[in-house]
């Protein structure tokens, strides 16, 4: 039984499974993007569990409970901000989501949703974050973890990562 990778086009927030990742900054504390809708879609509960936490460096993860949402878990990982692409950018991004995996895999969890994370307002470019988080799911795959979903608003990303996972280079990642 394999891992199964997909790609959707929705809004994260609607997805029913396990957990899904929030593109969270180091506050916790809610933002824009994904990370605000997450919050207005779970609800106070899901921010006053977060300011418990007392914030979490770039490149970490730290899970709450989903509330108000289909999920019933948060990771809330925090990607870096885009500086021009030498500023340890790419080692930050795969950890966040290695970090995420292994909350996933603390949890025994067996399906999480991804958006990509620091696309956004943090400004990564696009198909390079996306080759970062395909690459770090698939180099570490937590052992209960049946499905992964990357998750994306547009269905220009959403074709970024079909391209991804559908090219030789990704199906057979050691020729
Ligand atoms: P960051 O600050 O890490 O860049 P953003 O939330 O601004 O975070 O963007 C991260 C990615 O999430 C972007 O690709 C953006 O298009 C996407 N996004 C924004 N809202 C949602 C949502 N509700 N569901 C799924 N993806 C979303």
């Amino acid at each position: 039984m394999g891992l199964v990778l997909k790609t959707v086009r929705a809004d994260i927030t609607r997805l029913a499974v396990d957990a899904i990742v929030n593109a969270a900054n180091e506050s916790l504390l809610g933002g824009g993007g994904v990370d605000g809708a997450i919050h207005r879609a779970a609800g106070p509960e899901l921010l006053a569990e977060c300011r418990a936490l007392g914030g979490c460096p770039t490149g970490d993860a730290k899970v709450t409970r989903g509330y108000g949402l289909p999920a019933p878990y948060v990771i809330h990982a925090v990607g870096p901000r885009w500086r021009g692409g030498d500023r340890g950018e790419a080692e930050l991004l795969a950890s966040c989501y290695r970090r995420a995996l292994e909350i996933a895999e603390d949890l025994r969890l067996a399906t999480i949703a991804f958006p990509c994370i620091s696309t956004g307002i943090y400004g990564y470019p696009f198909e390079p974050a996306a080759r970062i988080a395909l690459s770090t799911v698939r180099a570490h795959p937590p052992a209960s973890l049946a499905e992964a979903t990357f998750c994306c608003f547009s269905e220009e990303d959403r074709a970024v990562y079909t391209r991804l996972l559908f090219s030789e280079e990704d199906v057979y990642p050691n020729l």
